[in-house]
Parts: structure tokens; sequence; C-alpha cells
């Protein structure tokens, strides 16, 4: 009989320092801010002190950035792909190495930081290197770099949120000061390395961190010329407020509350792999979840015995284990979220399951969790949980499917479950979302475009689109 052998990806292969300092003009440099901690959130164990940049410290990185952006805004585009392929390359031959340590500092399971993070920020810097000498044949006009960017990004994919924004802005000869979450900093650091080697002119990158105030500084200095933000709605609409007084070009990937909808004629088995990969896939913490389940009545029952039975083969634990299909929840705060939002949602009446399923004893776990019984007024039913909880809700018609989709202040995401062609037209015309997946969910692409409607955020990051976010056209 074929046993599932613990296989842990070696921690070896990542050479951890004890502290880290901030990235500015082509060197680590102290932070002039008290350093912080960073976690593994598997075990609670200490990875490494890290610094926090003060306002000072975010002055620096931007008056190097600003010189530096008259030496890589001149140079041509072939030239600067140069770099962005050179980088590209780099990143797959680290890549084992920045898999293990995304896995580690984040939590998420080693065969999604190996099989899908860590393509997709390759596969983004090839891409965006390959536009970097075409710009002027592809419609801009006479397109110009911005200048000095700020990018701020959140925890939940901390490489792949950098390639998203870092690959576009270099492409159009914009230097960066990009700010990682403070829970997930090592590989956005492990990337300033991967520019040394490749050689990158100093000040283009400049990588600084620390918390929120460190991001406020970011996006509050007069010399920054364009914000890209990605994270909460909540300190979306502050970074909103203070660039309102400015000139600064601005775009938000906010939250998410997207709806997987699954009609009575559709594959069940491969509706089921779409609806876990939709919602567990990095234990949840993805802003286009699929966390609210729309089935049609008829086939509800049959649906959700079906989803049962494959959450029970679910595997949580180590996530350096490379069997591992659930890791740990990437921090304190998170979990203590996702239980008050998962105690609410019993509290206002809906009936909660998990399979059985043990939790380790240290670090931040919370096993896969499924609401049936779920009203649109639910807490459950309207608020981001970011975690592995789905609220299932059923529908009759695809009418009032569309209406249940869009009730909803966000708009980032949804998927439809049918094999009718025509009604996958016809839904996607009427879901208020940026991305509408058909018979799939979760699925990525350098070249689509990607962001939300309403309070899900404005701009679009990936694909031809994305250049437009960092260029004056
Ligand atoms: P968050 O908004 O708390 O933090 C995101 C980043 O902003 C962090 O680096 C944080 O330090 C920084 N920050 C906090 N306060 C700030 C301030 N006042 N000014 C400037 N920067 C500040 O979000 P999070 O908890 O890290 O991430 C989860 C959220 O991100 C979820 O809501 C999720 O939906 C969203 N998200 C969206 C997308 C997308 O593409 N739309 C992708 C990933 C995550």
């Amino acid at each position: 009989m074929f046993e599932y052998a613990p296989a842990p990806e070696s921690r070896d292969v990542v050479d951890l320092k004890s502290s880290y300092g901030l990235f500015i003009n082509g060197e680590f440099v102290d932070g002039s801010g008290p350093s912080f901690k960073t976690v593994n959130p598997a075990t609670e164990e200490t990875l490494a002190e890290v610094a926090t940049a003060s306002s000072d410290d975010v002055d620096r990185a931007v008056q190097a950035a600003r010189k530096a952006f008259g030496v890589w805004s001149a140079l041509p585009g072939a030239e600067r792909a140069k770099y962005l392929f050179r980088i590209a390359r780099i990143i797959q031959e680290r890549a084992r190495e920045l898999a293990v340590l995304e896995t580690l500092d984040n939590g998420k399971p080693v065969r999604e930081s190996r099989d899908v993070d860590l393509p997709l920020v390759a596969a983004h810097f090839f891409y965006y290197a390959g536009w970097a000498d075409k710009l002027e044949y592809a419609g801009f006009g006479t397109p110009k770099p911005l200048g000095v960017a700020g990018q701020v990004i959140p925890w939940n994919f901390p490489l792949l949120m950098l390639a998203w924004k870092i690959a576009p802005a270099l492409a159009c000869g914009n230097t960066v000061v990009l700010k990682p979450a403070e829970t997930t900093p090592l590989t956005a650091l492990a990337f300033a390395d991967i520019c040394r080697q490749a050689d990158l002119p100093p000040g283009v990158v400049n990588i600084v961190t620390g918390a929120g105030e460190t991001g406020a500084a970011v996006v509050a200095h007069p010399d920054v010329d364009k914000v890209a933000f990605t994270g909460s709605t909540e300190v979306g609409r502050i970074i909103a407020r203070t660039v309102a007084d400015t000139g600064k070009k601005l775009t938000l990937e906010l939250g998410g509350k997207a709806a997987n909808i699954v009609f009575d004629d559709a594959a069940i088995d491969q509706a089921v792999e779409g609806i876990v990969n939709g919602i567990f896939f990095n234990q949840g913490h993805v802003c286009c979840a699929g966390s609210r389940l729309l089935v049609q009545e008829s086939v509800q029952e049959e649906l959700l015995a079906a989803l049962k039975r494959r959450l029970g083969t679910l595997r949580l634990g180590d996530p350096l284990d490379k069997n591992t299909d659930i890791g740990a929840i990437n921090s304190a705060d998170q979990l203590a979220k996702i239980r008050q939002l998962s105690d609410l949602g019993e509290t206002e009446g809906a009936e909660r399951w998990s399979p059985a399923c043990e939790l380790p004893e240290r670090g931040y776990w919370f096993p896969p969790t499924l609401f049936t019984g779920v009203a649109q007024s639910h807490s459950i039913a309207r608020e981001e949980i970011f975690g592995p909880v789905l609220s299932v809700l059923t529908f009759r018609t695809p009418a009032e499917a569309v209406e249940k989709a869009n009730n909803t202040p966000y708009g980032l995401s949804a998927g439809v479950w049918t094999e009718k062609g025509s009604r996958i037209l016809w839904m996607a015309d009427r879901l208020r979302a940026g991305v509408v997946w058909a018979n799939t969910f979760n699925k990525f692409d350098p070249t689509s475009p990607f962001g939300g409607y309403k309070e899900s955020g404005y701009g679009r990051e990936g694909g031809r689109h994305g250049l437009e976010a960092y260029l004056d056209v």
C-alpha cells in the first residue's frame, strides 16, 4: 500500500542570516528604526531580525531612486530588457532556495511556492523584459516613464506581488522603492541580492522594510511620482486620501469576496476540485479566493457530499513537506481574525463543518471550514475572511446567481461552472468582477490583466494593461 511518507524540503538550501538591513542604492544598510522579528508561522520560531526604515531612511531610498531614474530611463529599452532577462534567469536558478524561503516566512505549502509562486515570478520578469524595447510600437504614443514608483505589498504572495510591481515598472524605465509586508520581508531582501547579482545599476530597486508607518512614508514622500498598492481595502482608502492632494498616479489592488457559481449541469468532480483550489489554495489568503460558493439548489446535496469527501483528504501540516495541501496561517493576528469571523458565522446561525483534522501544537493553524445555511446578510457572506473558510449559498436561476454574486462591495473575481458555453458568456457579461474564470479558478498568467471593480480597487496589473500604470502616454 502506498503511504505518504513525509518528504520535507530541506531548509539548508536557504542561507538565513540572523539580521537583515535595508537595500538602498545597491547596498544593504542599517535602518534607523528599531528592528523587528519575522517568524516562521508554522513553528513560531524567529527566522531573523529585520530593520525598520524610518522616514529618513525612506527619504534616502527615494533620493537614490530619483538619481538612478536619470540613468535608467535614458537606457534604450533593449538594454533594460537585458537586465530584466538576467533577473528572470537568476530567479529560475535560485528557485528552490526562494521557494523554501517563501514557505518559511509565509507558511504556504512548499509545493505551492515551488510550483506556482516561483514559476509565475520568473514568468513576469520574462514577460515584461519582452516589452521593454517594444513600448514605442505598441500604441502608447511616445511613452514616458513616470519617475520613482513607491510600491507597497501584502504578505500572501510576497515575491509574486513584488514581481507584479517591479517588473512592469522597470520595463517602462521607472525606478522603485518597494516596501514588503512586515510578516514576510525575507524574499524581497533575497530579491535585493538578486539585483546585485544581476549588476542592476544602484538605486534602480530599493527595498525598505518595516510596518505600516514605513509604507505611509513611502506613499507620502513628495518625490514619489507613482504609488502602487496591494493590500486591504481599509488601507487602500487611507492611501487614496493621502495621494488625493498630490499629482501622484495611483493604482490599488484591494480585497475581494468572490463567488464561485456552480450550475446543475456542471461536471461535479471538476467543480469540486475548482472549489477546493478556489478557497483552500494558500490557506485562502488570496484576494480573489472563491470564498462564497453559490450552488444551484438541485445539485446542492450531491455537490456538498462530494466536497466534504474531498476535504477529508486534504493534508494539513508542515509546509516544508511536499505532500502538504494546507499550510500555516501567516500570523497570530490573521488567525485571530479568521477565528473571530468564523465564530460570528455560528452566532449568526450558519452551520459549521470541518473534516477531522489534527492541528499541530505550535504555530498558527486553522482547519478547512465549510459553512452551510448562510444568508446574504451574514458577516461570513459579506466580509473578506482571508482564510480557509467557505460560505455556501444557493440559487435557483441564472439571474438569481448573478444578483447574489454581485451583492458585495467587492468585484475582483468570480467563477462559473457549467457545460453550457452560452451561459458562460451570459454570466461573464453580467458579473461585476475584474476576472471571471469558467470551469477553472485561480488561474494566473503574466499576459492577462488583473484588477478590481468597485471597492476591489482600480487600475490593472499584468499584460499590456499593466504597462499603462507606469507610463505617461
Ligand atoms: P494590509 O492592507 O494590512 O497591508 C498591506 C501592506 O500595506 C503591508 O505592507 C502593510 O505594512 C502596509 N500598510 C499598512 N498600513 C499602511 C499605511 N497606512 N500606509 C501605507 N502602507 C500601509 O493588507 P494585508 O493584511 O497585508 O493583506 C491582505 C489584504 O490584501 C487582503 O484584503 C487582500 O484581499 C488584499 N490583497 C489584494 C490583492 C489584489 O491583487 N487585489 C492581492 C493580494 C492581497
